[in-house]
């Protein structure tokens, strides 16, 4: 017990502030409320199953990647919708407990907190509904009314769980008043070209590669395809990430992949998120853009050890420890120019 005490004190005293001048990144997109059930299977309509687990966990792309840039030691700004209910109030709460600024989380009088309802069998099979509910009514007046936030910013950070006008008008802005736009396109969707105009650092995984490109992404030169398809329709750095094998990044400098660390994992959620997170941080702090990827790798490998979305983003002291002692899971990075 009291060796946990003193290391919780430890913990706490090393976590990393950001300094009070530091311009903020700013983070658009989603909150929700996962509401999980663990079953032993997953039900079938019109069944009723007894005996079920009962937990809710933060969630919503957007805050999740709030989190992790927030715990990865960034300053951050979120902009959002929840419901004047419960579940928003408690959804805000947690973001503030992390130091996020949400004088832009709009409370929507007349829609209700996002949520996810989620069966999880023993199996590991899932099953997911999501109301998306206030979400899907932050609009381009929302934007707008925080544009001198979005302006000042480090960075602007969106995914694709809030209507995709919103995202167009907070990248139009951001990329106007020169301030770099990370876009996680997810979930997968295709995308206009004039959206992908504004997109610094465009982060889509595997699947969300292809949705996009319409190459399936196995093998590096098959991810070398797709990077340069992108690059064709107006992103200037694609880094597509590959899971355990960390993430391949494409720019103007050449391309290479960044390895990802060898860890235990047991839940993969918001690995992306945690990633795109901390990319932020590392860029914001100056980072080069294989050193910051290699930052956020450190930091989605440690999230995929630990269950749940916002609860498995890492501390900035627990990334610096584990970047101080891991290995790449593989030996050298390769730059092909
Ligand atoms: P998403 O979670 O969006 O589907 P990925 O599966 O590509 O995206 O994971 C995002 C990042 O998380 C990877 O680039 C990598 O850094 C890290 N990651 C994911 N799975 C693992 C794993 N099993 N071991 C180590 N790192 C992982």
């Amino acid at each position: 017990m009291r060796q946990n005490a003193k290391l919780a004190a430890s913990k706490t005293a090393t976590r990393l502030r950001p300094a009070a001048h530091a311009k903020p990144i700013v983070v658009i997109g989603s909150s929700n409320t996962d509401m999980i059930i663990r079953v032993d299977r997953i039900p079938r309509p019109g069944e009723t199953l007894l005996g079920g687990e009962f937990l809710t966990a933060a969630g919503g792309k957007g805050a999740n990647q709030a989190v992790g840039a927030a715990r990865a030691g960034g300053k951050v700004t979120f902009i959002a919708r929840v419901g004047r209910d419960g579940l928003g109030e408690d959804a805000v709460a947690g973001l503030q407990r992390d130091g996020i600024n949400v004088e832009w989380v709009v409370r929507d009088p007349a829609a209700a907190s996002g949520v996810a309802l989620i069966f999880v069998a023993k199996s590991g099979e899932n099953s997911i509904a999501v109301a998306g509910g206030a979400n899907a009514k932050l609009s381009p007046a929302d934007v707008r009314d925080a544009a001198a936030a979005i302006s000042s910013a480090a960075l602007l950070v969106a995914q694709l769980e809030t209507p995709l006008p919103t995202v167009r008008a907070a990248a139009a802005l951001a990329a106007k008043a020169g301030i770099p736009v990370i876009l996680n396109p997810a979930p997968a969707q295709p995308l206009p070209d004039p959206l992908l105009k504004f997109v610094s650092i465009l982060t889509p995984n595997e699947t969300e590669a292809e949705v996009l490109t319409g190459i399936k992404v196995n093998d590096p030169a098959r991810a070398a395809h797709a990077a340069a398809n992108l690059r064709a329709r107006g992103v200037r750095t694609v880094i597509i990430t590959l899971g355990s094998r960390g993430a391949y990044l494409a720019d103007v400098h050449g391309q290479q992949v960044v390895p990802g660390f060898k860890v235990k994992a047991v839940d993969t959620t918001a690995a992306g998120d945690v990633f795109n997170g901390a990319l932020a941080v590392a860029l914001a702090e100056g980072k080069v853009l294989p050193a910051a990827v290699r930052f956020a790798n450190a930091a989605a490998a440690l999230s995929v050890t630990r269950r749940g979305a916002q609860p498995s983003a890492p501390t900035r002291a627990h990334i610096e420890r584990f970047l101080a002692t891991a290995t790449p899971s593989r030996s050298s990075i390769r730059r092909a120019r």
